[in-house]
């Protein structure tokens, strides 16, 4: 099985224990959405994510959209986050399972986003972490810029 299948399939068992568990329906449409989002490598807001539903002829509803991406985050299945490169305050979206810590590059002009990965940082979270006597879990990262590759403002993710 190759390796995005087998995430897709541990991913789709969470998602089963957690419906079951929080007497949640087991709609197909809520694992369609999971599948979806696990088909992309991108930082998507909801709205992103209702389109391309409804471009894969899969139509679902916002409300849909909208509280499955709860359950997803609430699963660890999905990560969120709240990037301030947009006056409107949205969340973006990426899956979370199998994948490594990283941080952020936000473009505020074409607000794309990029990630990285910098074997620094978890010196940096380890130091602080003894110094200060300081159990770090988890950080975020994000550096805000343009982008210099000259593509800029040609990309609407
Ligand atoms: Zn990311
Ligand atoms: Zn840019």
């Amino acid at each position: 099985m190759q390796e995005s299948n087998l995430l897709l399939a541990t991913a789709r068992a969470k998602l089963e224990e957690m419906l079951l568990a929080r007497g949640l329906r087991r709609s197909s449409e809520r694992f369609a959405i999971l599948e979806e989002v696990y088909s992309r490598n991108d930082h998507f807001d909801a709205e992103d994510l209702y389109q391309a539903m409804h471009q894969k002829s899969y139509p679902v509803s916002r409300a849909t959209v909208y509280n499955t991406l709860e359950v997803l985050v609430e699963c660890g299945l999905v990560s969120r986050h709240q990037f301030g490169d947009n006056d409107k305050v949205r969340s973006r979206y990426e899956k979370s399972l199998g994948r490594q810590q990283h941080a952020h590059l936000v473009c505020t002009v074409c607000h794309r986003v990029t990630e990285f990965c910098d074997p620094r940082l978890h010196l940096i979270k380890t130091n602080v972490g003894q110094s200060m006597q300081f159990q770090v879990d988890s950080h975020s990262l994000v550096f805000y810029g343009h982008c210099t590759d000259g593509d800029c403002g040609n990309v609407n993710e």
